[in-house]
């Protein structure tokens, strides 16, 4: 792997006081836990910065790709503008959400309101614990956002990240680099290609898929599952909305299309398809492992259905 070095910033508690300030001074988000013991993104309160990572229940692309939107609307015979995204600031990211908006942020190269979000965002990382579910790549990087903190010291991963730090007085230090991955990320994969095509009519796709409830939970909670339909709505006045919202490939309705074809009628055909998606991604992708390793749909599953599991053994490592 060819590797450069990020640029690395002491910080005094002046300067991480200043970049406090200028990061809450946004609309500012950060994973807590509530009562019930869900992490969600929530508004941050308090000028003080998170000190670690934690996982959200539902991740990141929620503020990028929410789970509803109007693009635009149509009346008397004129179209809307998309509407302006505010500015705003997530903290306390783990490095397996950032690989997702890699990720996510090559999907949505092209798409309007995806990437006014992005433009008006500050994403800071930080380091996490793992969780008992979490399979990340023990070697991840940050390969997208805009600050990567750890205590007393920052790492600009953009050009915003390193204005802001210089702007909020942090001094310079080359001492302690990260390096930086100019290859694609990706965790090792748990088979191959070739073994998934060759799995189509392996057992294992049924007895995986018996308990499934079809819930669509795990697609939810994927950082990296960005499927959407688009509806379109006409109110009493005349006026038509166009919104973008969430859908869900363990939808009944998801593949089915003019005529009442189902092209995945049953639930082992929509895991097999799920795995694809996750391991092997599509169009531009194709090839490129999509789970980052974030262990939300393990978490989730109220019947223990584990993609990695089911990979495993058809990549002949046998059930862990
Ligand atoms: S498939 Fe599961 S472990 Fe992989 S990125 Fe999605 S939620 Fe995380
Ligand atoms: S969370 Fe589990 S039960 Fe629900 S759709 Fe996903 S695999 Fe099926």
């Amino acid at each position: 792997m060819i590797e450069s070095l990020l640029p690395s910033y002491r910080l005094t508690q002046s300067s991480l006081d200043t970049l406090a300030d200028a990061i809450t001074k946004l609309s500012a988000f950060a994973p807590q836990v509530d009562a019930d013991g869900f992490c969600r993104l929530q508004p941050l309160s308090a000028r003080v910065l998170p000190g670690q990572a934690l996982s959200s229940f539902v991740p990141l692309k929620k503020m990028f790709l929410p789970p509803r939107e109007k693009l635009w609307s149509f009346q008397s015979g004129q179209f809307s503008e998309l509407e302006q995204p505010e500015p705003f600031a997530v903290v306390g990211v783990p490095l397996c959400d950032l690989q997702a908006l890699w990720y996510l942020d090559q999907v949505f190269a092209e798409d309007l309101p995806y990437q006014k979000r992005r433009a008006r965002s500050l994403v800071v990382a930080m380091p996490c614990e793992p969780m008992p579910e979490c399979s990340c790549d023990p070697e991840l990087m940050p390969v997208a956002g805009d600050l990567f903190l750890e205590q007393q010291r920052a790492w600009a991963l953009s050009p915003a990240g390193d204005a802001l730090l210089r702007a909020c007085g942090a001094g310079g230090a080359a001492d302690k680099p990260l390096p930086w991955p100019t290859a694609s990320p990706e965790r090792r994969p748990l088979l191959t290609e070739e073994q998934f095509r060759n799995s189509a009519d392996a057992a294992i796709w049924a007895e995986a898929a018996q308990g499934c409830l079809s819930c669509g939970a795990c697609s939810v909670v994927c950082p990296t599952c960005y499927c959407f339909d688009l509806l379109d709505e006409t109110a009493t006045d005349g006026t038509v909305t166009r919104s973008r919202c969430w859908d869900n490939c363990f939808f009944a309705e998801h593949a089915k299309v003019a005529g009442g074809h189902d092209f995945r009628p049953g639930r082992a055909n929509r895991l097999r398809f799920r795995l694809e998606h996750k391991f092997f991604g599509f169009g531009a992708l194709h090839g490129q492992n999509a789970c980052v390793g974030c262990g939300r749909c393990r978490k989730v599953c109220p019947v223990d259905i584990d993609l990695d599991q089911i990979a495993a053994k058809l990549g002949g490592e046998g059930l862990s």
